[in-house]
């Protein structure tokens, strides 16, 4: 089985000639979404839309023809691409907590006359003041009172709850499998644009879930890095037995903290920031998911390949690297083979941490 957005109960991508494209802003990454939907348009990702598409592997060579180089994250390509086919005219960037790649991303969009909206997270997390100066120019410029944001976070932490509900069966019952656990946090980067219809399935797709038996494994995993592009990981880990109780980075999408405020939020939310602020999390979740092995998963052309060695430098359990380029099947299933059978008869201690 091959999960993708919109089957079976599962978050479903907008039908994109239905909506009104001047209510439309696509993001590039993680943003305050409160403030996008009180505002009344409609945040989308665009790496959603990118590799939620049929033809995703084609959008990566269509904006490789168009002039961007191959040498270039395919996530950016990607993006690109859903950008175009969907003729998007306004678009969110974020120009500090995510990648440089991006940032030139924004310059192409502003050379090809899309209206830019830049954002950036503080370079160090503890800085709340710039972060809520931020937020209020983002607010600003959207026209929309900030208290109305407020609001809405009260209203989509409800929302985001149903997911952390969906990560505990996860990792608690194991009546949710890795992928779906996977496509359940990613899609909350945008709410797939409509919070009502991206509740109302969660909220199905529990009921289902808890009724179910629960999945048989031989070993418990996670998966650590930005969210893999590649189709099959997923399956093709649960053919050999590894459940993945933990996909560090669509969790953190899911804003798993509670918080009262939308700076608190956003500076807890642990992306954007420096690697240690990711490892205390990641080094959380492994003792309480009882994980054996880690997966990290880098993007081709990315250059949060380097924090492989800090990672390696703190967490000692087994951890396989995995690159990948582009949408489609991996090349990796021997590697990944060879790694959950060394698990297998690893002998499980208590993980050594070190801090
Ligand atoms: S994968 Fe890396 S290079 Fe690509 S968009 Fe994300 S952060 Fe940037």
């Amino acid at each position: 089985m091959n999960l993708k957005f919109n089957d079976h109960l599962l978050p479903v991508l907008p039908a994109m000639d239905n909506l009104p494209l001047d209510r439309i802003i696509g993001i590039t990454s993680t943003v305050p979404i409160e403030i996008v939907f009180a505002a009344g348009f409609i945040p989308l990702d665009l790496n959603n839309l990118f590799i939620g598409d049929a033809l995703s592997y084609k959008m990566v060579e269509d904006a490789e023809s168009s002039g961007l180089p191959r040498n270039t994250c395919a996530w950016i390509k990607g993006m690109y691409s859903a950008t175009r086919k969907y003729h998007i005219q306004r678009i969110i960037s974020v120009i500090q907590g995510d990648c440089s790649n991006n940032e030139a991303l924004m310059e192409i969009f502003q050379s090809e006359g899309i209206k830019t909206i830049p954002f950036a997270y503080p370079h160090d997390k503890a800085d709340t003041g710039f972060l809520h100066d931020q937020l209020m120019m983002l607010a600003d410029n959207l026209r929309v009172p900030y208290s109305k944001a407020e609001e809405m976070k009260k209203h989509l932490d409800a929302i985001r709850e149903k997911v952390h509900k969906i990560d505990e069966l996860t990792w608690k019952e194991d009546r949710v499998t890795g992928e779906e656990n996977h496509i359940w946090t990613v899609s909350t980067s945008d709410l797939m644009g409509d919070y009502t219809t991206f509740n109302e399935r969660a909220i199905r797709f529990l009921k289902l879930a808890r009724g179910r038996e629960p999945v048989r494994y031989d070993l418990r995993i996670g998966v650590i890095g930005i969210p893999p592009i590649c189709e099959d990981l997923y399956p093709f880990l649960s053919t050999i037995g590894a459940h993945v109780v933990f996909n560090e980075i669509q969790r953190q999408f899911s804003m798993p903290y509670h918080t009262k405020t939308l700076v608190e939020q956003y500076s807890q939310y642990t992306y954007p920031y420096d690697i240690l602020s990711r490892m205390e999390d990641i080094q959380q979740e492994i003792k309480q998911r009882n994980i054996r092995g880690l997966i990290h998963y880098v993007q081709s052309f990315c250059h949060r390949h380097i924090h492989d060695k800090i990672i390696r430098k703190h967490i000692r359990l087994p951890i396989l690297t995995l690159d990948c380029d582009r949408p489609g099947p991996g090349r990796m299933k021997t590697r990944i083979e060879a790694f959950i059978e060394m698990l297998k008869y690893h002998e499980p201690k208590t993980p050594v941490i070190s801090g």
